[in-house]
């Protein structure tokens, strides 16, 4: 297929054909095999409610809810529903966690005018979504440790880094990387002593640790019950199990969540307001989550959570019993971290499984943390937890064998050498040829290599490296 336009319209049999063509290599999105990334219920109807009413919104504008009042009725119901559970306040619909911290991290430098270039305080495992609207929004990040043995947040260090320029502080409810809680009562009262904001990121806890406390588990107060908290972010497009572009920020304040919104009056054509980034933006995301949260309800999320816990405590107990394993902290959440060890290399343990048709997610080391594959367990796990953690087992007798991954001589040194500006895309792909990643082809690949390569870089270098392997990608 030459690229442009086709020169004459092509009918819809056609188009679907060729999108199945296309994503015949992509990992599958149901099913529980793929730990990441997606979020499967493991109940087709609901998936069909989101999809039906997703496309009845879909050419509807979040532009102008005047023009279409569909719009606030469901984002208030939305909304309303996650406030209800997450200790109430004032929230705005957006398109995901990025862009609802994007908001949270706005609102909270225009609230609060500072003398010297504004700064957030957050734990060295709080998401890039933080130090992206930091770089966006004109803030430094100052960032603060985790407690080596359980990846918690140190308050204390948090309290310390609090200085006048400080405009927020973040905690994570729970960290990705871990999925471990940061102690967000203790962070909260050191912010509100000093007057500064506090931001809960829930963005992947917010929608699944009610339904597993409510099951059973042990969940300290994490959201805007807790004094201090001034905003927090709760993704509906994770353990919501809407489709993606759903995620909702609270605010306490009603007046910090206008501090979120924009208004611009200074051109001659329409008049814009916009609670969001985007400004025309389609309803269909507001939509497929609004009939998410419908077609399951309290019930199905209870059971959701359920099956959820049972499969996250099978897992951590199944890979303690696996030479070279062991998960990193104790999450209280249902994201295990599991790291190797001198004998297993988990980047090749990761491209082991991805060959048994499953996809574990790798993680590089940073901040003293090990590598380790990311394993985030859904309610659909359940049904295949046993088959998981057999191909895990195999996946680390498989690396055991082969050994660790490691880069050609002299290979990290060259690439951390690289003057990557003079360097274009077509060269820099033929060295990532040269090591056997080919940029320019579909299918799964063998990452291990690359991996190992990125895990001895210094982050910075990771960064530049990252975006030329983008860049590259899309030449
Ligand atoms: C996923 C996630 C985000 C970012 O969310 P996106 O929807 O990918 O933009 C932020 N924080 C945490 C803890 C997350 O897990």
């Amino acid at each position: 297929m030459t690229p442009g336009l086709p020169p004459a319209g092509r009918p819809i049999g056609d188009l679907l054909s060729d999108v199945a063509r296309m994503r015949q290599d992509d990992l599958p999105v149901r099913g529980g095999k793929v730990t990441a990334y997606v979020y499967d219920t493991g109940r087709p109807e609901v998936h069909e409610a989101a999809a039906r009413a997703y496309a009845e919104m879909l050419e509807v504008n979040c532009l102008d809810p005047t023009a279409f009042p569909s719009i606030v009725e469901m984002e208030r119901q939305v909304v309303g529903a996650v406030a209800a559970e997450l200790g109430g306040g004032h929230g705005i619909f957006t398109s995901g966690g990025t862009e609802s911290i994007m908001l949270a991290v706005k609102a909270a430098r225009d609230s609060r005018p500072v003398a010297g270039r504004p700064a957030l305080v957050a734990p060295v495992t709080a998401h890039p979504a933080f130090h992206k609207a930091a770089h966006y929004l004109g803030l430094d990040v100052v960032r603060t440790p985790v407690d080596p043995g359980t990846f918690r947040a140190d308050p204390a260090a948090v309290a310390a880094a609090i200085t006048r320029d400080t405009v927020l502080v973040v905690a994570s409810a729970p960290s990705y990387p871990q999925g471990v809680l940061d102690p967000v009562a203790e962070i909260a009262a050191a912010a509100a002593a000093r007057g500064v904001p506090c931001h809960v990121d829930a963005c992947v806890g917010g929608w699944l640790l009610p339904w597993l406390r409510e099951a059973g588990a042990e969940v300290p107060p994490f959201d805007l019950s807790v004094s201090g908290v001034t905003s927090l972010s709760c993704d509906l497009h994770k353990f919501g199990y809407a489709p993606k572009g759903a995620s909702v920020v609270l605010f306490r304040d009603p007046a910090m969540r206008r501090r979120a919104y924009y208004a611009s009056a200074a051109w001659p054509g329409y008049t814009v307001i916009n609670a969001t980034v985007q400004s025309s933006r389609s309803a269909g995301p507001l939509g497929g989550a609004w009939a998410t949260l419908q077609a399951l309800g309290r019930e199905g999320y209870l059971r959701l959570g359920r099956d959820t816990l049972a499969a996250a405590r099978l897992l951590r107990e199944g890979v303690a019993g696996i030479p070279g394993l062991r998960v990193l902290g104790d999450p209280v959440s249902s994201l295990v971290a599991i790291a190797g060890s001198d004998e297993v290399d988990v980047f090749v343990l990761s491209d082991e499984a991805r060959k048994r048709g499953w996809f574990l997610q790798p993680q590089l080391s940073y901040a003293g943390i090990p590598a380790n594959i990311h394993i985030t367990v859904t309610g659909a796990t359940l049904a295949g937890v046993d088959a998981m953690l057999k191909v895990i087992a195999e996946s680390a007798a498989a690396a055991r064998e082969r050994g660790p991954a490691t880069p050609p001589p002299g290979l990290v040194e060259l690439v951390a050498g690289l003057d990557l500006d003079a360097l274009d895309d077509a060269a820099f792909g033929e060295l990532a040829a040269s090591v056997g990643v080919n940029l320019t082809g579909g299918g799964q690949p063998e990452m291990a290599v690359v991996n190992a390569i990125l895990d001895a870089l210094d982050p910075e270098t990771r960064e530049s490296i990252l975006i030329r392997f983008l860049s590259t990608i899309y030449a």
